[in-house]
């Protein structure tokens, strides 16, 4: 299978672990490789409520006999999923656009901030991942990819100092740009900074930030890819944790459980400003069996309290975590909230190696940060006490070993 893959998919492809996985199946919080060996998933948020979960496969396959459909008519399922997603943001976000990724999503805000503040320079952190469009690929410095002319970069708040210093130092992105005759457009950042390696305390932090780049005529545009749908354990959204409310919020992801479905919500005065000169038509964004599928995700989410369960079991896996830092050197930090966690590491070649025995050990987990060396624990949301308990014990066998 790796000889065929190789043969004919592109090499801008990248396999996880030194062992590559061939997956062929997977239920709930577990996957199953050919050989019928199972692994206890870490690390996939997309499938937040549980890999292939009936409620969501049944839902799924029942829309599909009956109709998929676009847009331009009137279809329930599409207004029905706004109303629900409104219902979870804060009121002032009132205005849903369906598209089928978080870039897809992420272009758009982009897009939606130059027209309404006239700006054209965007801040990013240093670490960020934003998606893969021609734009976005260009203010993810993470890849490696030089980031445009107008995108300026801020250290992420990873740290105690770096977080103290983040409003400030977007403050001074802010005067650089103007110093370069670039008027700001908009502050991006994914709201737990997950590729910059996670930064989730004090919760707060992002505010003053938020407020530099509203006295400066730009928006705030929240990037809740990755810690949307609840991961975070205290809320729906990622922003919420820092008492700010976005001009725009793009979400993706966990959205559709694995199914390409992606939303951007907005302000009314900054879509309005927008949709003044632009219409925005996204052939397969919004389609009834995608909006079926979240609304899907959405209700097992409720039934199963799995918010409050990535609160709980993310607390217990924390502590967990913060006493193997204390057993073991090589650990430096733990951070993060509720199902998204990040352990920082001495160095990038020791994280690529428990990552890699970890993996031996059939728990899957991956890195992050910009130096790669920061292990990042990121499951299904329907992740248990017994499960973290797997985690622990295997993590501090290795580190012991
Ligand atoms: N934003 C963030 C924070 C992401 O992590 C990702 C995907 N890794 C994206 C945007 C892009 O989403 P997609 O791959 O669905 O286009």
């Amino acid at each position: 299978m790796l000889a065929r893959r190789q043969r004919v998919l592109a090499p801008t492809y990248r396999l996880f672990y030194e062992e590559p996985l061939h997956i062929v199946r997977g239920e709930g919080v577990w996957l199953y490789d050919a050989e019928g060996r199972r692994y206890l998933d870490c690390y996939n948020n997309v499938p937040v409520v549980g890999h292939c979960h009936p409620r969501v496969v049944e839902r799924l396959a029942r829309q599909a006999g009956k109709l998929n459909t676009h847009t331009r008519y009137i279809t329930d399922t599409p207004v029905e999923l706004a109303e629900q997603l409104l219902a979870t943001l804060p009121r002032e976000l009132t205005s849903v656009t369906f598209t089928c990724s978080g870039s897809e999503s992420n272009d758009l805000a982009v897009r939606i901030s130059k027209v309404a503040t006239g700006g054209t320079g965007f801040i990013v952190t240093e670490g960020a991942y934003h998606g893969t469009t021609e734009t976005l690929s260009r203010m993810s410095p993470v890849t490696g990819v030089k980031t445009a002319p107008e995108v300026y970069t801020v250290p992420a708040p990873v740290g105690a100092q770096n977080v103290t210093e983040f409003a400030p130092r977007v403050r001074e992105c802010i005067a650089q740009m103007k110093r370069a005759g670039v008027q700001p457009a908009a502050l991006l950042v994914d709201t737990i900074f997950g590729s910059d390696g996670v930064a989730s305390h004090p919760a707060g932090f992002l505010e003053p930030a938020v407020a530099e780049i509203r006295a400066a005529g730009g928006v705030f545009i929240a990037d809740e890819v990755q810690p949307g749908f609840g991961r975070t354990g205290d809320a729906m959204w990622g922003f919420q944790r820092h008492g700010v409310v976005p001009d725009l919020v793009t979400m993706g992801k966990p959205m559709g459980n694995g199914h390409p479905v992606a939303a951007l919500v907005a302000r009314a005065e900054v879509m309005g400003e927008f949709a003044k000169e632009h219409r925005y038509f996204n052939t397969f964004g919004g389609n009834t069996v995608s909006c079926e599928v979240a609304l899907a995700v959405l209700d097992v989410l409720q039934r199963e309290k799995l918010v409050n369960n990535a609160r709980v079991t993310g607390d217990y896996l924390k502590q967990g975590l913060l006493e193997l830092a204390s057993r073991h050197p090589a650990i430096h930090e733990v951070r993060g909230a509720g199902l998204f966690l990040g352990v920082q590491m001495e160095g990038r070649e020791r994280t690529t190696r428990v990552v890699n025995d970890l993996r031996r050990e059939s728990v899957l987990i991956g890195s992050a940060g910009r130096n790669a060396d920061v292990l990042k624990i990121r499951p299904p949301l329907c992740f248990g006490r017994a499960e973290a308990d797997i985690v622990l014990e295997t993590l501090d066998s290795i580190l012991r070993e």
